[in-house]
């Protein structure tokens, strides 16, 4: 008999199609296999009996990067006696829906090879196969085949075509085949001229210099991590005031002189993907401050391409990897640009000529409760969809937020979240976007025939949206219904739901900014019921950087003008000319947007105790603030006005820190018992909704549940309490998950009908 079987899922360049062959063979099967638009596509004749067995190998025994999503068989075709079993070119045209793989970091065969002195490719830093390699950041276009991706700068030497041909190789049809007789190649710029290279940046390296590395989605700049006098060089130079660098190291052993790693982390330090994961520092870290100042963690990663596993190799110290980039621009990721933006960085570059098509940042990840929760979702991870519950009814663009933006565009049960795009504060951001848009489009074979869009009129992903002439249905939505329907999808849920979203800040739909907000929402909408007091943000954006604002505010707010008496270290510290300008800023209500946001509310508590009065980044404040928390307090500070009221204040909040630091009472205890406090009004705004609306799931998202003391804590109460809840998993907690919030409102409003 003669069957056709259509694989589809996460079955293109993951060694699927080798896999196919050999299954053939062992149960004497003839046809063909080809990668289609839609995934892979077999033809093949033979005895029923065998084609089940075969059918039944394919779903159990598939390789291990590929994910079948499903597999459709139609029978009773026409025979055409096959004589063989073969791999057939691949088609195209039609309107495919393919699957790219994400980078794989080098397998375990592959490693094996390299530092085999007797093998051909013994330290050649760009071995792959079909199990590993770069995909997402060489391919051009689909179908995945060489000839789409940018290893098509390269042709293949007899050793290596063999390879790429012969079905029972493990490198049948890796697409990014190489060795060093044809493929890419190391140099070194501004470095003395050495046939070791890599054994010349160690040496650099161990003496103090900054290196830039090229890898797979992008430059790194890197240095030794024990070297103070480096890292800080490094940390001036990139005008990176105070972020932590993010760390790369040989081996877990090596990590584990510094932080403490759980199973569930080693697990995903180790994973194919080899994020960064978060990891709690231990007491006696040996690691110069300047690597990651006032916090109690550190990012760190393994090595993931074979340049870094050669270059760490005789290393059993940490280095410093972290972005390759000055300030918050976007990574460089071609050697031009980066010999040119990185000059005033790096001592020496380490370059290769294997060009890299889509930049893609190291994804940031940790665990939560056991579960993975996820950062920042980049190398790795995307283009990988993320599964939903439900199906779309329409192709959706949803154009994210304006900080830490993603992109989202969806088919089927599939939204595919873009890699981290950054901040689209710049041109060059911006660019990235479009771009990043227009290259998704293409790979996934996407029209979007709706856009949704974040209610900020000034957000660029805003502008974007409107622009579009072409797509006429535009959906906004706001900013922290975004956020909960994010964490639905994430969790695959369905609706209604008490939300909890906290951030920064967000558009609200009466203009104001808000951030602090309880709602009962599904993907349909999301009705309002109580949020933080409004407050002034005296001189707007510049509140952000200068958290001293709001605790000024605040202060006001629960002491009026007197406060300025307080004998409080603050206030002593306040630049009382500075102060005077703000309050004429806020009776004169002149650039003083309003904002109901937790977390400048948490900054106002982080200047309050003297932690930071301004900050480099967004969320500084709170960072450190959680960093000194007392995770054991008993008691937290209560909020006011609950009962039936939908405003919540924080005046008692301010007093009872005040009174607290004029007692003599450490800052720890009273972040602590600020932590606590915030924690135990989301159960008690939580209860009163599940009272009146008979609702127990809790959904809590927005960039504030980054805190993981505050996490930890709301989650305890909640279920403590007997409520269900739902954080973030699979998409961050931050604005880089409103892309797939958004996407979803946008389907269940034109699902219903209500555009
Ligand atoms: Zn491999
Ligand atoms: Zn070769
Ligand atoms: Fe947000």
């Amino acid at each position: 008999m003669r069957v056709q079987i259509s694989v589809r899922g996460i079955v293109q360049g993951v060694g699927f199609r080798p896999f196919v062959f050999s299954l053939a063979a062992k149960h004497s099967i003839r046809g063909h296999v080809l990668n289609d638009a839609m995934g892979v596509l077999i033809d093949v004749e033979g005895e029923q009996s065998h084609i089940q067995e075969f059918i039944d190998g394919i779903k159990s025994n598939s390789p291990p990067l590929s994910r079948i999503e499903s597999i459709h068989v139609s029978e009773n075709l026409e025979p055409v006696n096959y004589s063989d079993f073969r791999i057939a070119e691949s088609t195209s045209g039609g309107r495919p829906l393919a699957s790219i793989s994400p980078d794989i970091a080098t397998c375990i065969d592959c490693l094996r090879e390299l530092f085999d002195p007797k093998n051909r490719r013994y330290l050649y830093p760009f071995i792959n196969c079909t199990n590993c390699g770069p995909r997402f950041t060489i391919i051009e276009g689909v179908p995945y085949d060489r000839e789409q991706t940018t290893m098509r700068d390269f042709g293949m030497c007899d050793a290596c075509r063999d390879e790429y041909l012969n079905p029972l190789d493990r490198r049948f049809h890796a697409e990014p085949i190489a060795c060093a007789l044809c493929g890419p190649g190391l140099s070194l710029v501004k470095g003395v001229f050495e046939t070791d290279i890599i054994a010349r940046v160690r040496h650099l390296l161990l003496s103090g210099r900054i290196v830039a590395v090229k890898g797979i989605g992008g430059f790194h700049l890197a240095c030794d991590a024990l070297n103070a006098a480096a890292v800080e060089r490094l940390r001036r130079r990139k005008h990176r005031e105070d972020k932590p660098f993010a760390l790369m190291a040989r081996s877990v052993d090596v990590i584990e002189k510094y932080c403490f790693i759980s199973e569930a982390e080693k697990a995903l330090l180790t994973s194919e993907r080899k994020p960064i994961v978060l990891l709690e520092k231990q007491a006696d870290c040996a690691l110069p401050h300047s690597v990651a100042t006032r916090t109690n963690e550190l990012g760190f990663m393994l090595p993931y391409a074979p340049l870094h596993h050669v270059l760490l190799e005789k290393f059993d110290r940490p280095l410093v990897f972290t972005s390759g980039n000055v300030s918050d621009e976007p990574i460089s990721y071609e050697n031009e640009d980066a010999l040119n933006r990185l000059s005033g960085i790096a001592d020496c570059f380490l370059l290769h000529d294997r060009r890299i098509h889509m930049r893609a940042d190291d994804s940031v990840t940790r665990v939560h409760e056991g579960r993975e929760m996820i950062l920042r979702r980049s190398r790795g991870y995307a283009p990988a969809p993320v599964m939903t519950s439900f199906k779309f009814a329409r192709e959706i663009l949803a154009c994210g937020a304006e900080l830490k933006n993603t992109f989202c565009l969806t088919r089927d049960n599939y939204a595919f979240v873009s890699h981290h795009i950054g901040d689209l504060e710049n041109l060059e951001t911006l660019r990235s976007f479009t771009s990043g848009i227009e290259h998704f489009k293409r790979l996934f074979h996407l029209r979007p025939e709706a856009v949704a869009y974040d209610l900020h009129p000034e957000y660029l992903s805003t502008k974007y949206a409107q622009s579009l002439d072409d797509i006429p249905t535009k959906i906004a939505v706001q900013h922290h219904h975004a956020h909960i329907a994010s964490c639905m999808a994430d969790n695959r849920i369905d609706g209604e739901v008490i939300g909890v979203a906290f951030d920064g800040l967000g558009f609200g739909t009466d203009g104001k900014l808000w951030g602090g907000e309880f709602f009962v929402a599904d993907f349909f909408d999301a009705e309002r019921i109580a949020h933080l007091d409004y407050v002034p943000m005296p001189g707007g954006a510049k509140a952000i950087l200068e958290p001293w604002r709001m605790a000024a505010v605040y202060l006001q707010r629960a002491f009026g003008d007197d406060f300025v008496k307080l004998n409080l270290p603050f206030v002593q510290n306040m630049d009382a000319r500075a102060w005077a300008t703000l309050r004429r800023m806020i009776s004169t209500r002149i650039n003083c947007p309003e904002t109901s946001s937790m977390g400048r509310l948490f900054d106002a508590v982080s200047s309050l105790l003297r932690l930071r009065d301004v900050v480099a980044y967004e969320g500084q404040g709170a960072i450190e603030l959680e960093a000194v928390a007392d995770r054991n307090c008993s008691e937290g500070y209560r909020f006011e006005a609950l009962e039936n009221g939908s405003v919540i204040k924080s005046e008692t909040v301010i007093r009872h820190a005040v009174e607290d630091i004029l007692a003599g009472v450490p800052p720890q205890i009273v972040s602590g018992k600020f932590h606590l406090g915030v924690a135990q009004l989301v159960a008690s705004i939580a209860r009163r909704i599940r009272d009146e609306r008979h609702l127990r799931r809790v959904v809590l998202s927005g960039g504030v549940f980054q805190n993981m003391l505050l996490l930890q804590q709301t989650c305890r109460i909640l279920k403590s309490d007997g409520f269900e809840v739902f954080t973030h998993s699979r998409v961050p907690t931050n604005d880089g998950g409103i892309s797939l919030g958004q996407a979803a409102v946008a389907h269940t409003r034109i699902s219903a009908g209500r555009i």
